[in-house]
């Protein structure tokens, strides 16, 4: 299992990465030349040097890259980390958003506190030997055993050592009510906005290098109130946290929500509060033109998900298009029913190709997808202390061997990590802490929680 150990003050040298992406695709911090590596001393970065160049700072410790690509952590923006439980279950697989989640929902209902801490650590450790050094998730099901179901996942994600935001999510509109979830996994408003508060007060940490952050997030506009919209982002305003829901996934949901609330999503996102920088929604396709703009406007962040998108045949995110009118856009892998995998080097290959079906080859580049799975998603998530490698961000980052028969006869090796497929780091560090040291042995070492969520997956749908 990882070392965890802590983060020293001996100053360490990444030594001349065979390739490094900044983070960053335009602006200084993409100018800069990274080929010398990068100085990594207590939780942040305090070098960057360039091809062919010594560090200025004192070295301790050195770690040759010569054979590894050098990237940024990247940074999931939207999961579901209990839905690994149900990844291709025969009466959900080849069906639209929908009937999916009436196909769904009643399993999900009898979900423990057990599955979702199971469930928690198999989700964090898929994103991070693909990458991710900061995870975000959405969980909505609060059945009568959950009530602590947050409070599992930031012991797990503290335990783990990898960065998060936790976004309490709701639902408060069942069947009887119009809704699509079953009564038994929908909370009274009183119940959520309670919640909601005693969470943000008790894991909330806004400081610089935070490891935990928790956000606001009803599941979407059609499975909460009116009134539990206006006042979670009232809350959400009260006690400085984000606001998160899914939106513009799919055409149904536009016609829903015409048809129940009279108006399109983005009017109904604005009638009650919602717009502005502190926002950002899951998925963000079915929008129009008018509606693009007013979001850019709002600098609304968006969380695509190509791979989700495809399963379910939802449709394409305009992201060139939201990026120009203001949005920051920023790489998720959703769910695990929907995906059904958590890989997020994999999520940015198939944002690469889906992405060049709506636009030209030359406008999506393996520069932008990486872009939008580090910066972009930082942006998301609005920090500014990760997502780049430069002086002062956090020493998050990921090293891959391009060691796999795919890889042979790459030229361009940061091309060839996506358009060849990379599937796993060698080795990751969050906060200047090697959490994998070695994907292989780590990937070995999950037999045992592998064989444990596997067997409580069976048991959830008998
Ligand atoms: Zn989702």
């Amino acid at each position: 299992m990882p070392s965890n150990k802590p983060s020293t003050n001996q100053a360490l040298w990444i030594k001349n990465p065979l390739a490094v992406f900044s983070g960053a695709i335009s602006g200084a911090d993409a100018e800069r030349d990274l080929r010398g590596g990068v100085v990594v001393k207590g939780t942040t970065i305090v070098e960057c040097v360039a091809a062919g160049q010594q560090p200025i700072t004192p070295i301790d410790q050195q770690l040759d890259a010569s054979d590894m690509v050098l990237l940024p952590g990247l940074i999931n923006t939207h999961h579901h980390f209990y839905q690994t439980l149900t990844r291709c279950l025969p009466a959900a697989i080849n069906q639209p958003l929908f009937p999916w989640l009436k196909t769904l929902y009643p399993i999900w209902s009898g979900l423990t506190p057990k599955h979702i801490e199971l469930a928690t650590e198999i989700a964090c450790w898929e994103l991070m030997l693909s990458g991710a050094t900061t995870v975000a998730d959405h969980h909505y099901v609060f059945n009568h055993a959950l009530s602590e179901a947050i409070d599992i996942q930031a012991e797990v994600v503290g335990r783990l050592g990898v960065r998060a935001t936790l976004t309490r999510g709701s639902m408060s509109l069942s069947q009887k009510d119009g809704g699509l979830p079953p009564d038994s996994v929908v909370q009274t408003e009183q119940q959520i906005l309670d919640d909601s508060l005693r969470l943000t007060k008790a894991y909330h940490d806004a400081s610089e290098g935070s490891m935990l952050q928790l956000a606001l997030a009803p599941c979407s506009p059609f499975s909460v109130t009116e009134s539990l919209m206006k006042e979670t982002a009232l809350l959400a305003k009260q006690q400085g946290v984000r606001l998160h829901t899914h939106l513009g996934e799919t055409i149904d949901e536009n016609d829903f929500c015409l048809q129940k609330l009279g108006m399109r999503p983005v009017d109904y996102l604005e009638h009650c509060g919602w717009m502005g920088p502190q926002t950002w929604l899951a998925h963000g396709i079915h929008f129009d033109e008018a509606e693009i703009q007013r979001l850019g406007a709002a600098q609304i962040g968006i969380a695509h998900c190509p791979t989700s998108n495809m399963v379910l045949a939802s449709g394409i995110c305009p992201t060139l298009d939201l990026a120009a009118a203001g949005c920051h856009v920023g790489m998720a892998v959703d769910g695990s029913a929907s995906n059904d995998s958590s890989n997020m080097i994999q999520e940015l290959r198939h944002s690469l190709m889906q992405q060049r079906l709506r636009y030209r080859a030359d406008q999506i580049t393996h520069h932008q997808v990486l872009n939008w799975g580090t910066q972009g998603s930082a942006a998301v998530l609005g920090r500014e202390d990760i997502g780049v490698l430069a002086p002062g961000k956090q020493a998050d980052l990921g090293l891959y061997k391009l060691d796999g028969l795919n890889f042979s006869g790459a030229h361009d090796p940061l091309a060839a990590l996506i358009l060849c497929g990379a599937s796993q780091v060698n080795k990751l560090m969050v906060a200047g802490k090697w959490i994998i040291e070695n994907g292989d042995d780590t990937r070995a070492q999950l037999n045992q929680l592998k064989a444990k969520h596997h067997q409580l997956a069976k048991q959830l749908v008998a």
